[in-house]
């Protein structure tokens, strides 16, 4: 039910950036946003709470060193996006991209 999951993300507003002055993500990550751990003008991780509902923290490295790591995009507006893809490969599975403060479901 991919094309229902990305429906419902289009009708509802764009994730926002919070950025939270630590090296590390706080304890409870906000409903729907995405979190940046930025300490020393470094981004250490990004965080959101995972998309499908299932209620599972999800933390995406940011750090040049870290394996995995991701890629953080702000674009003018503020709209964050991630490079590459969210896959989990444990609990729900979920798959997705962040992309301009949206979520786009593979599957
Ligand atoms: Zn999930």
């Amino acid at each position: 039910m991919r094309w229902l999951k990305n429906l419902r993300e289009h009708l509802t507003p764009r994730r926002r950036l919070v950025i939270h002055a630590d090296d590390s993500l706080p304890g409870t990550l906000p409903r729907r946003d995405l979190v940046v751990a930025r300490e020393a003008a470094e981004d250490w991780a990004a965080g959101m709470q995972c998309p499908c509902g299932c209620g599972d923290a999800l933390e995406m490295m940011l750090v040049p060193e870290a394996r995995p790591r991701w890629h953080l995009t702000i674009d003018g507006k503020q709209r964050p996006s991630l490079y590459p893809s969210v896959w989990r490969d444990t609990g729900c599975r979920s798959h997705f991209w962040l992309q301009q403060g949206r979520v786009r479901w593979c599957d």
